[in-house]
């Protein structure tokens, strides 16, 4: 427990900024208690778009697909659409150069939508349907990533297609159970170990007798909200050394390593950041390393950030719709599990700040609810000035991924818009789910 756990009211004291490295960078605190969001003042999108609203700033978007393209030249960067799946998005990936990892269907016919270059597009997933793979044939994915001896066997008799196949290294991303992907014991890839049955050994063979199936490389994804490089250093190790056996006892020499994503972003204040530069440098060390060590030629690498791309470049406003002040004061806003489960479902924490006003009011600590039937619908536990009240707007920090994508419209309330933010100027990206969108369906 730390000491701010243990007495709260002490973290409060902490003075009236925004926390570095917590908020998009074009974003910046006013005179007058205004926050500014890529140049716009916040409270104005809030009356223009309503609220609850995700914002995004397209030009961090844009930057952090750079960075990522910059510190791997050499490789293919794959945006995880998981995170964050909207054609406006995608558009910004193709334009960028990036690559792009689906799982479904839906994530390919949005991909598709904006005409995202096919051949850059990779098909996860432990269980893909008979129709998320014909989506993929038809639309001529370059890479699907087999997870199942099932499925090398349905693909293989769909047609012919470039493939990799999907190892469980045996490295712990030290993350949330929930998010952790590249151990033993969980449900994703085929077993390193000799004793299991649906090995990878066997997954090699079952591709290679697949004459439709060309077996390119092998894929791996050791978790998210990774912030050790060494883990990626030591998956990157093992993957090699999975590459030399492969070569060894089938004579197939693979030029594809997918390392997968997962790279970690702070959600809350002195949280663990990603380095993404010494992640490039130390991977490149460690792949050379151990390919001229083994006398294999260095694969071509992919690596697929979802979270690190879209995640610190969008924030989420609320308007508070109700203070109480019990054992503990609860300030409750017209958002909560729907817009943002993560806390329910992960335990994640976050930061919450008051916008659009200065107050001198002390402040105190808080918890941040949202307006669904559970008391599992926190948001946030923060510190808060005295004087909150009905009709103030908090805005989240952090929220740019898996915020939209995870949404539900729990208790029917209606999914928030996501807004993109450019040089001061608002776009619509998707629109609030309305009654009517509600009522189509039930
Ligand atoms: C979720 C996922 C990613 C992206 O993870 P982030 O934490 O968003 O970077 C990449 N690859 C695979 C296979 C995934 O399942």
């Amino acid at each position: 427990m730390t000491l701010s756990e243990l007495l709260p009211s002490l973290g409060c004291e902490a003075a009236d900024h925004l926390e570095p490295g917590l908020w998009p960078r074009r974003t910046t605190l006013g005179e007058d208690g205004e926050l500014l969001f890529a140049d716009a003042p916040v409270s104005h999108l809030a009356a223009r778009f309503g609220t609850p609203a995700y914002l995004l700033d397209e030009a961090q978007v844009r930057e952090t697909a750079r960075a990522y393209r910059r510190a791997l030249p050499e490789a293919d960067v794959a945006f995880a659409s998981k995170a964050l799946c909207t054609r406006a998005v995608l558009r910004w990936m193709a334009e960028e150069g990036m690559s792009l990892d689906t799982c479904s269907a839906g994530e390919i016919a949005v991909a598709r939508a904006v005409g995202f270059p096919a051949e850059r597009i990779l098909l996860h997933g432990n269980a893909k349907t008979p129709e998320d793979l014909k989506a993929a044939l038809q639309y001529g994915v370059g890479r699907i990533v087999l997870d199942s001896l099932d499925e090398i066997e349905q693909l293989g008799a769909l047609g012919s297609q470039r493939v990799l196949i999907r190892v469980t290294p045996g490295v712990n991303g030290d993350t949330h159970a929930a998010i952790t992907t590249g151990t033993e014991g969980q449900k994703f890839g085929f077993s390193l170990r000799a004793d299991v049955r649906d090995n990878v050994d066997r997954a090699v063979a079952a591709v290679l007798a697949q004459p439709s199936l060309e077996l390119t490389g092998l894929h791996c994804h050791i978790g998210s909200q990774v912030s050790r490089v060494d883990r990626y250093e030591e998956a990157a190790r093992r993957m090699v050394e999975v590459l030399v056996r492969v070569r060894d006892q089938y004579g197939v020499t693979l030029r594809d390593l997918d390392l997968g994503g997962g790279h970690a972003v702070p959600y809350v204040d002195r949280e663990a950041s990603f380095d993404l530069d010494g992640y490039a440098r130390r991977l490149r060390v460690a792949l050379a390393y151990e390919c001229s060590s083994r006398d294999f030629p260095l694969p071509h690498l992919t690596i697929e950030p979802g979270r690190a791309i879209v995640g610190p470049a969008g924030i989420t406003v609320y308007r508070v719709c109700a203070v109480k002040r019990g054992a503990r004061t609860f300030v409750a806003v017209d958002g909560g599990m729907s817009d943002n489960p993560r806390p329910a479902l992960y335990g994640a924490r976050y930061t919450a700040r008051l916008v659009g006003r200065r107050t001198k009011a002390a402040r105190t600590p808080m918890t941040v609810v949202g307006r669904h039937c559970e008391s599992g619908d926190v948001l946030a536990d923060v510190c808060l000035p005295d004087d909150i009240h009905v009709g103030d707007l908090l805005a989240v920090p952090c929220t740019g991924a898996y915020h939209h994508s995870l949404a539900s419209n729990y208790n029917l309330v209606g999914r928030p818009p996501l807004v993109g933010v450019r040089d001061g100027h608002a776009t619509l990206l998707v629109r609030r789910e309305t009654e009517e969108d509600l009522l189509r369906r039930c």
